[in-house]
């Protein structure tokens, strides 16, 4: 039985102040949860917060029961060196921090990220021991010309490229954000969601082998909110979700969370 994973992603919202204020309200309310504390720690729940590198400190302060699995947005592939603005796999891991989303959409199409340099960045994570949350996803356009399986087997497999079979079931977690439903209140329906996410699972078995492809956890994203989050759940081949907007409310993050259990 594959583990859930509920993560919210801040993007570009809530600096230090803001995500100590929100953790310490958040950690507070998952350790007076029964049921939530019971299934994380049964290790049948995760529950993570990839928030801004700035904030990350104050997020890892705040998670006093260390309840919370925290991670990054982004990163950079080289340890270190002269590439202003970018951090860096140790820089995240240094933080306290043991995940980091790569590839998200909105680092593909407004930052231009390619499949290559997503396959750098998640096997730079994997090198650091941090967990890679690789995102991927068509666009309207691909859905419109029924594209979205070519163009969701060629980012999943460029995406891990060159990874030990093993490493990507245990290691990676890939995320199905279809770019026409990422902030925009458009869900996906449960069973257009479903149909990718088991087309990822049938390609990790084709790629990696049946083991790995039954281990790995895939999660959907894309306005997903309190009222749909139990159907999106209920989906055989989807472990968790990627949310964005939502959980930037403590309580709407907190409905998701019980809503998947
Ligand atoms: C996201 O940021 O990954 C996301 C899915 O955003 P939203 O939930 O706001 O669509």
């Amino acid at each position: 039985m594959r583990r859930k994973f509920i993560a919210g992603n801040w993007k570009m919202f809530n600096g230090p102040k803001a995500s100590y204020d929100f953790m310490t309200k958040f950690v507070s309310l998952i350790s007076s949860s029964k049921v939530i504390t019971e299934s994380i720690s049964s290790s049948k729940l995760e529950v993570a917060i990839f928030a801004p590198a700035i904030s990350l400190e104050s997020c890892v302060r705040a998670n006093v029961s260390s309840s919370v699995i925290l991670g990054a947005e982004n990163m950079y592939w080289e340890k270190q060196g002269a590439f202003t603005g970018e951090i860096s796999a140790p820089m995240i891991k240094e933080t306290g921090c043991t995940h980091v989303i790569i590839g998200h959409s909105e680092r593909r199409h407004i930052f231009h990220e390619t499949d290559s340099e997503v396959n750098k960045k998640v096997t730079a994570a994997l090198a650091e021991g941090l967990t890679p949350v690789m995102c991927v996803g068509e666009l309207l356009q691909d859905r419109e010309n029924s594209k979205t399986f070519d163009v969701i087997a060629t980012q999943v497999s460029e995406g891990i490229k060159g990874i030990d079979p093993l490493s990507v079931a245990d290691n990676i977690i890939i995320a199905y954000e279809p770019v026409w439903a990422i902030g925009t209140g458009k869900t996906a329906s449960s069973e257009d969601a479903e149909e990718v996410c088991a087309s990822i699972r049938k390609l990790v078995a084709q790629l990696c082998g049946c083991a790995c492809a039954e281990k790995i956890i895939i999660l959907y994203g894309g306005s997903v909110k309190p009222e749909n989050t139990a159907s999106i759940m209920s989906q055989a081949n989807i472990d968790g979700v990627l949310v964005g907007g939502a959980s930037l409310k403590v309580d709407s993050f907190m409905s998701i969370i019980e809503s998947s259990l």
